[in-house]
């Protein structure tokens, strides 16, 4: 399968991660929309988020203990940040592997 994010995770694209975990990693998106965006993904590829309700609780637990990590290292726990999942065609969803967007660091406009 031809999946960037995949390629991202295994490290056959190389890049810095931000945070990490047995089975998430972290990276600065590529094209940031706020002062931090980052985001995060499953190392294994995991087209949607029902997908992630195979997941058992300790996953999940370890994909939030992650979010806090990452907003804590980058200074905006306090100020306020967004998590967010695109996902199908109205969403404006470009990589078709789950990644869950941090975005903060700003003001951020209303959703839609
Ligand atoms: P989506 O619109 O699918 O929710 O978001 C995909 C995000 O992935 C976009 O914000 C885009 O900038 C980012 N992105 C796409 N390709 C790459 C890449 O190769 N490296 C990184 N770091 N980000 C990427
Ligand atoms: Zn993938």
């Amino acid at each position: 399968m031809d999946c960037i994010f995949c390629k991202i995770a295994s490290g056959e694209i190389k890049s810095s991660f931000v945070g990490e975990n047995d089975w998430f990693v972290a990276f600065d998106d590529i094209n940031p929309v706020a002062p931090t965006h980052v985001l995060v993904i499953p190392r294994e590829h995991v087209k949607s988020l029902e997908e992630l309700t195979a997941f058992d609780d300790e996953v999940l637990k370890s994909l939030f203990d992650l979010v806090d990590e990452i907003v804590r290292s980058k200074g905006i726990k306090d100020s306020g940040f967004r998590l967010i999942v695109n996902q199908g065609s109205d969403s404006g969803q470009e990589v078709e592997h789950l990644h869950f967007h941090i975005l903060g660091g700003r003001k951020l406009g209303r959703l839609g």
